[in-house]
């Protein structure tokens, strides 16, 4: 049994997928830590792996029928370098990890791992952005919301990688995003927050929010967010009681070693009127 697979190609890393069980790894930064036994030990891996993270086609970046196309094997140190990125999701890759994971971390790879602490979710379920999925004799498109069906699950098929992520090429004018830790850097998240608006003329046009680790899944209602659009800024400020109970019951935290449910339910409802009152 091979150990691991280092292909030439995507066409090579599909054609390997479609034959032998594997683990798709990139920048490893979740796997190794996930798989880890211990010092002076082989990582627990049960399948061969297949490294994808040098891939060329997985790294690139570009712009195409008003939609910006993101190779998953970007690194989240790229995604900030790069002018095409829209703000509120380099907001959410900055308070990533440290400026060395982020130059091996990609992704493809913190989409995958589906962690409701993921912090560049909020940003691509408030976008609503699509996910390529490839194996060698097929293509298809999922919605993010969809590919995610649990914490650490996803709809990935045994053959498939995750090619190419999909979001609108539109920036907002309010942008948001505030995670909430231990410390300033480095920090595990507690409860995580994404406000984005368009405001013109005093009239909201658009307005996306988003809750990062305070259910199993990333807590966005398309529903609420429709109610707002069209108003003046001025009646948001008396809707803040309204908007805040509307979002209370779709916050569903547990307690865990990073925080207990309490707290992250009261300090995401602060966030989202902290991000309310800026748009006032
Ligand atoms: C010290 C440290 C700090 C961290 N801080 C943060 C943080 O602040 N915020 C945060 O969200 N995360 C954080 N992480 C987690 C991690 O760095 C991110 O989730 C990162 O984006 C994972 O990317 P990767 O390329 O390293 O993934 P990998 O570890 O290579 O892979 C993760 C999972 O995705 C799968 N996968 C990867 N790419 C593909 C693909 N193209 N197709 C199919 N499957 C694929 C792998 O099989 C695996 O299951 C941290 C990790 C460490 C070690």
């Amino acid at each position: 049994m091979v150990d691991g697979f280092r292909p030439a190609d995507l066409q090579e890393a599909l054609e390997f997928r479609a034959q032998h069980p594997s683990i798709p790894i990139a920048g490893g930064t979740d796997l190794m830590v996930q798989k880890a036994r211990g010092f002076g030990l082989k990582p627990d891996f049960n399948k061969p792996l297949l490294f994808i993270g040098h891939l060329r086609k997985l790294r690139q970046i570009s712009v195409r029928d008003g939609n910006i196309h993101i190779g998953a094997g970007v690194l989240l140190s790229e995604l900030l370098k790069n002018g095409i990125i829209p703000e509120s999701l380099k907001m959410a890759v900055r308070q990533m990890a440290s400026p060395p994971s982020r130059n091996l971390a990609t992704i493809g790879g913190n989409i995958c791992n589906a962690s409701p602490a993921g912090d560049t979710l909020p940003h691509l379920y408030a976008v609503d952005a699509k996910l390529i999925l490839k194996s060698v004799s097929s293509e298809r498109i999922v919605h993010i919301g969809e590919f995610i069906t649990d914490p650490k699950q996803n709809t990935l098929g045994h053959d498939e990688l995750l090619t190419k992520i999909i979001i609108p090429n539109k920036l907002f004018n309010v942008n948001y995003y505030r995670k909430v830790g231990q410390r300033k850097g480095m920090s595990l998240t507690k409860a995580a927050f994404l406000g984005m608006a368009d405001i013109e003329r005093d009239i909201v046009t658009d307005i996306r929010i988003a809750f990062g680790s305070v259910a199993p899944k990333i807590v966005r209602s398309q529903e609420i967010e429709k109610t707002y659009i069209g108003k003046p800024t001025f009646e948001m400020n008396t809707a803040i009681p309204e908007i805040l109970a509307k979002y209370a019951p779709l916050i569903r935290p547990i307690d865990d070693a990073r925080s207990t449910a309490a707290y992250r339910e009261k300090v995401s409802l602060r966030l989202l009127e902290d991000f309310l009152w800026k748009l006032c």
